[in-house]
């Protein structure tokens, strides 16, 4: 059986901290699914389609890796798409704190038979979110060691 992983998130944008953890899963798993959540509460900076065509972009080459969006739980999407595993990143201690909750919402939720895997991030990139990508980005600030380049490139010559 294959070994199948979710990567969900907003990625609002696309940080270079993602594309790591994405980068040191593909020497655990055969597919990893990059799953755009759609969340009509949450107010987005950059529509859904450049989001995931800033994403398509970056993982052109790697045929392991596919980018898609969903509407739906996220175990409800892991089911849909034949994944046994959900992968997330650990920053921090309060990253911990709040993966943990969900991470015991969706072990109930998906009746134990999917599992989260949790990667820490890379001490360089602790501080890296697309929280404070945005603020950068909101006052065109120098975004280029946060996002991979062909994001950065996009942003600051069209969207400054
Ligand atoms: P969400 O909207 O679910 O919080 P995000 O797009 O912010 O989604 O993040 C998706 C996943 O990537 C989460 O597991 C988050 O902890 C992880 N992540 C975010 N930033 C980093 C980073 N700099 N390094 C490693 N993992 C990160």
């Amino acid at each position: 059986m294959k070994r199948k992983a979710v990567f969900p998130g907003s990625f609002d944008p696309f940080t270079i901290g993602h594309e790591l953890i994405v980068r040191r899963a593909l020497n655990l798993f055969d597919e990893i699914i990059i799953g755009i959540g759609i969340n009509i509460e949450k107010k987005h900076l950059f529509p859904l389609e450049v989001r995931q065509k800033w994403i398509e972009e970056i993982f052109a080459s790697e045929s392991k890796i596919k980018v898609m969006t969903y509407n739906m739980l996220t175990v409800d999407f892991c089911r849909q798409q034949g994944a046994r595993f959900i992968l997330r990143g650990l920053r921090t201690s309060a990253d911990f704190e709040y993966e943990r909750i969900i991470g015991q919402i969706n072990r109930q939720l998906g009746e134990f038979e999917i599992e989260t895997v949790y990667l820490l991030t890379l001490p360089e990139h602790t501080y890296i979110s697309s929280t404070f990508v945005r603020e950068v980005i909101k006052y065109k600030g120098d975004i280029r060691k946060f996002v991979p380049e062909n994001i950065a490139r996009d942003i600051m010559q069209n969207w400054y």
